[in-house]
Order: C-alpha cells, then sequence, then structure tokens
C-alpha cells in the first residue's frame, strides 16, 4: 500500500484515490487498519487547513432524503461547491445492500464532478459503520470537499452517532396526515438544529405548512441550547422535487454556522466529537481484548471459579483486571 501516493492523490482532490482510501478504512483487516491510520496521520500532518460543512440529515424510509440530497447537492454544486455525501446505515449489512447513498438514488448529483457519493458499508455493527463514516469525513475534508452531507435512516442509535460526526443535525420530515407531531421522537428532536418539512408542494402544500407550523411550535417549548443563536432550532418547508425553499434553508445553514464559528460552537463542539470518539475507541479496544486469548481464557477459567463458589465475583474482576489488562 502505497500511503504517500494515496495521500497525494487525496490532498490533490482526486476522487479516486479519495474512494481507494475509504474502502481502506473500511477494511476489518489489521493490516488495513495500520495502513488506515498512518494515512490519517499523513493527512493531518499535511495540515491543508481545509474545513467542509459536516451535515447531518435523517429521516424515515419515504420522506425524500434522497430526492432532497440530490436536489440540495445539485443546487450546492451549480454554486462551485464540492460536495460528498455518505451514509450511516447499520441495517445494510443483514438486508445485504444499503438503502442510503445509493447512486442510482441520486442520479444526476451521481455524475457531477464535484460530487462523491458513497453508500454505506455492509457492516453488522454501529460501531464499525461509526468509524468508518467518521474517518471517510476527514478523508473528505483533505479531499478539499466544502460540504460533506451524511445521510441515516430515523431509526434506533444511529442519529445520535451521526450527531456526533457533524456540525449541524437536519431532521426532514413528510406533511404530517392530522394535528399529531408523526410520534417523532422527544430525543431526535432535541438533535435538531433545523427541521425541513419536505413535500410542500402541490396538494400537499397547506398540510405542510400547517406541520411547519407545530414544530415551529413544539421547538419554541425545548429547552434553549447554548449552541443556538435566536431563533434556532427552526422548521421550515421545502420541495426537494420543485426545489423550492432549498436556497432558504442553505442560507440557515450557513447563518447558523457563521454564528456558531464566532462565538466559539463550532470548535467546540468538534472539540467534544473528538474526546467522545477517543472514548469510545478506547471502550471498543478493551471490549476487543476481552474477546482475544489470553484475556478470554482467563476470563472464562475465572467465571467457572465465581460459579463454583471458590471466588467472589468482585475478586476475581479485580484479579482479571489487575493481571491482564494492567487495571
Ligand atoms: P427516501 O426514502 O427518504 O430517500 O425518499 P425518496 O427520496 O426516495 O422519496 C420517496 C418518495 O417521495 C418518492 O416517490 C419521491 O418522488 C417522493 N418525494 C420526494 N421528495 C418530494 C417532494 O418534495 N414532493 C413530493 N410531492 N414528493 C416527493
Amino acid at each position: 500500500m502505497d500511503i504517500e501516493a494515496l495521500a497525494t492523490g487525496i490532498l490533490a482532490g482526486e476522487r479516486r484515490a479519495l474512494a481507494r482510501a475509504i474502502t481502506l478504512v473500511e477494511s476489518g483487516r489489521a493490516d488495513h487498519r495500520q495502513s488506515a491510520m498512518a494515512l490519517i496521520e499523513r493527512l493531518n500532518a499535511a495540515d491543508h487547513g481545509r474545513q467542509a460543512m459536516r451535515i447531518g440529515l435523517s429521516g424515515t424510509p419515504g420522506v425524500g432524503k434522497s430526492t432532497f440530497i440530490e436536489s440540495f447537492g445539485m443546487m450546492l454544486t451549480g454554486q462551485g461547491l464540492k460536495v460528498a455525501v455518505l451514509a450511516v446505515d447499520p441495517s445494510s449489512a443483514r438486508s445485504g445492500g444499503s438503502i442510503l447513498g445509493d447512486k442510482t438514488r441520486m442520479e444526476h448529483l451521481s455524475r457531477e464532478k464535484n460530487a462523491f457519493i458513497r453508500p454505506s458499508p455492509s457492516q453488522s455493527h454501529l460501531g464499525g459503520v461509526a468509524r468508518r463514516t467518521r474517518e471517510a469525513i476527514g478523508l473528505c475534508e483533505a479531499a478539499g470537499f466544502d460540504v460533506v452531507l451524511v445521510e441515516t435512516v430515523g431509526v434506533g442509535q444511529s442519529e445520535t452517532v451521526v450527531a456526533e460526526m457533524t456540525d449541524l443535525f437536519l431532521l426532514l420530515l413528510a406533511p404530517a396526515g392530522g394535528d399529531e407531531l408523526q410520534g417523532v421522537k422527544r430525543g431526535i428532536m432535541e438533535m435538531a438544529d433545523i427541521i425541513l418539512i419536505n413535500k410542500a408542494d402541490g396538494e400537499l402544500k397547506s398540510q405542510a405548512v400547517r406541520t411547519c407550523a407545530d414544530y415551529a411550535g413544539a421547538l419554541r417549548l425545548l429547552r434553549k441550547r447554548p449552541q443556538d443563536p435566536e431563533g434556532f432550532p427552526k422548521a421550515l418547508t421545502v420541495s426537494a422535487v420543485e426545489e423550492t425553499g432549498l436556497a432558504k434553508a442553505w442560507e440557515e445553514m450557513q447563518s447558523l454556522t457563521e454564528w456558531r464559528r464566532e462565538a466559539g460552537h463550532f470548535e467546540a463542539r468538534r472539540a467534544g466529537q473528538a474526546r467522545y470518539w477517543f472514548e469510545a475507541e478506547v471502550r471498543e479496544g478493551l471490549l476487543a481484548r476481552l474477546k482475544r486469548e489470553p484475556v478470554k481464557g482467563a476470563l472464562e477459567r475465572m467465571a467457572l471459579e465465581v460459579e463454583a463458589g471458590e471466588v467472589t465475583p468482585a475478586a476475581a474482576a479485580d484479579t482479571l483486571l489487575r493481571d491482564y489488562l494492567g487495571g
């Protein structure tokens, strides 16, 4: 593996080099892992100073994520910006194929020379997908992308993971039928910086406007977060199909980001995220060691002693940690 050539290619913004590098960070092979870490170190040392706007986008299937990314992405590339699209979908290993970040869902964008689309890696656990995506974001940034969109499906824990790797978080919703708030979990709403009610067109338009007002009201009831300027988080209507509201949404994202930069929240959030991922890596590393010899064997041996009442659980744990994990 020629790390130097790969790094040079990425820094020159070559998509092929970027794609190969992402394949490298996705690999579970120990030697690939070493190369991936060397590459990331090398890119950090290049001190390229490039910083993308990292945007998380969540929404349930059918709400219009791929249509939105296609229209929004085309608008941005039309302004001369470079746009990368990544996906976090831990279910893709089970279903055998990703429903996120699929190029056929973003036909025009995938043909744009200033766009890069990468589907979710097929890994069975969120931790693996998260590490890959987080590292891929850094690679896209080094390759000079201005905007990195990270798409995820509105289920389970994946939103939290995406929010921990992005600068701002968008929640895409469809116009609601009745006056209910579509059962959107409070925790997910609390993560959103901007809620976008999609499909505000044709017959759905008035419904979308009403849904938007409902969410705007709900957002006002949330506790104010220090990282929000006046008026945020906010709800807006868009139509991904008719491409309306997209420019306004982009304006809001930019002004929010600008405010956070000036107030120091932008850097603070990235620093907090770096700490979060460091701790997550340490935890995962420790868990992996528990599953490897010699710790695995010792653990099993001592578990039997605990079962037989020869040693107390606390004393056995203490011995194991001291003898094998240096604790
Ligand atoms: P995803 O599963 O969240 O990626 O949703 P898709 O982008 O595949 O869209 C699901 C369906 O909603 C498709 O039939 C789209 O054509 C439709 N759709 C997406 N955006 C809009 C929109 O802005 N307006 C209308 N009327 N339909 C839309």
